[in-house]
């Protein structure tokens, strides 16, 4: 075999030692590592067919859509599910934008992360992952995250008058080009530090947007697929941002499956076929793991779970706070939490330390350089979240000691 560790609901398990995965994989593993469904679904089809040309899988992607849109903000009408990774999806979303605008500028937020092909590199607001290359995307307009923590502006919450929102229209005035075809944006910022925007946020960022006629992209591929507690957040915490484009990639492939892709209105459907594409977008596999994540969701009722399950687990991580003075910040939507510890160094020590307690974690190494995230398989039960407060605690006290 190709590893030691082998993989079971919520469990990674190597040489006798059970870990709770609290990073479900790369924040993809959202149905855990073994949801019966689609684990027999994906070995039907490999037993049947592995690969497909996107051709032929045309009529089977547009079924999967129409078995997406109860969880579809309304006016999403069309899709385009030919990427396995979300950073092409994002480009994907790109490419739609500045084919139907005719403009040519991305705005983006700083701290964001959409992914690390040279255009996803190049528009993402993470400078250390720039610094030794030249990755340009000419149009790349960076802008202030509402990161009400460490305000760019310097205000506090209470008088700010959302400066990251409304000064989006000066960015556009002094710093682009004119010609602007689309905001990116990830719900929550979820490499940046699991940011959670202040309420208002959205709605005056659409309200600014529509105003300069800049279309809006949510960059769905940590929050999409029930993770923040909504199918995707654009129908929850970030309803009022009102997406005309949303990518998705990482949970929707449900145990581990790459898949990716973009939703869109339908006047936004402009690709053609040629214009993005890739050998192994829209194979069988992944539509099949597609598929059968929708399903599991609606089936096994995983939207109401993370509702339900979400409010233990930050009043845990409140108590942490509490108890533990290297602990503040803890902070989240559904199952997309984190805190912080006092610095960065701290969270590189903790990590190891949290998985000799059984936990293996991840933290944040840009912005929020202090945070660490709590992420665990959207199937997680009341008792296990108690597991995991229990063996973070545990860990906590090794490390404080
Ligand atoms: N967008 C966000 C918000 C991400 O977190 C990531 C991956 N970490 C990507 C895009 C890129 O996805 P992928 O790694 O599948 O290319």
């Amino acid at each position: 075999m190709l590893t030691e560790y082998t993989g079971n609901g919520i469990y990674l398990t190597a040489h006798d030692e059970q870990y709770i995965d609290c990073a479900s994989g790369t924040f993809n593993v959202s149905l855990g590592y073994s949801a019966k469904e689609v684990v027999d679904a994906l070995h039907r089809q490999l037993d049947r067919l592995a690969h497909l040309t996107s051709d032929h899988t045309r009529d089977a992607s547009a079924r999967i859509f129409e078995s997406m849109r109860e969880y579809l903000p309304p006016h999403i009408g069309a899709f385009w599910f030919r990427d396995i990774t979300g950073s092409t999806a994002n480009e994907a979303a790109i490419r739609i934008a500045q084919k139907a605008t005719g403009n040519t500028d991305v705005f983006s937020l700083f701290l964001s992360h959409h992914g690390q092909s040279v255009a996803a590199t190049g528009i993402s607001g993470n400078a250390f992952r720039h610094r030794s290359f030249t990755l340009p995307f000419p149009g790349s307009v960076k802008i202030p995250a509402p990161d009400c923590g460490d305000c760019f502006f310097g205000q506090t919450p209470d008088r700010c008058g959302m400066l990251c929102a409304t000064r989006v229209a000066d960015f556009a005035e002094y710093a682009s080009s004119g010609r602007v075809a689309a905001l990116i944006i990830e719900p929550v910022l979820g490499n940046g530090g699991n940011l959670v925007p202040p309420d208002g946020y959205f709605r005056e960022l659409r309200r600014v947007c529509d105003d300069l006629g800049i279309l809006i992209i949510a960059d769905e591929v940590q929050t999409g697929f029930g993770r923040t507690g909504t199918f995707f957040a654009s129908t929850g915490v970030a309803r009022d941002l009102r997406p005309d484009i949303i990518t998705f990639a990482k949970g929707a492939g449900g145990v581990g499956i790459p898949v990716a892709g973009v939703l869109m209105r339908e006047d936004l459907d402009v690709l053609e076929p040629w214009e993005h594409s890739s050998t192994a977008g829209a194979n069988p596999l992944s539509l099949t793991a597609l598929a059968e994540t929708v399903r599991y969701i609606r089936e096994h009722g995983v939207l109401e779970n993370v509702t339900a399950v979400s409010g233990p687990l930050l009043d845990g991580l409140r108590a942490l706070d509490r108890d533990f003075a290297a602990v503040s910040g803890p902070r989240g939507v559904g199952l997309m939490q984190a805190f912080d510890l006092p610095d960065a160094d701290a969270v590189r020590r903790f990590l190891p330390i949290a998985k000799h307690h059984g936990l293996i974690m991840r933290g944040s190494r840009y912005g929020f350089g202090r945070a660490v995230k709590v992420r665990p398989p959207l199937i997680i039960t009341p008792e296990q979240v108690g597991e995991l407060l229990a063996r973070l605690r545990a860990a906590l006290h090794t490390f404080t000691r």
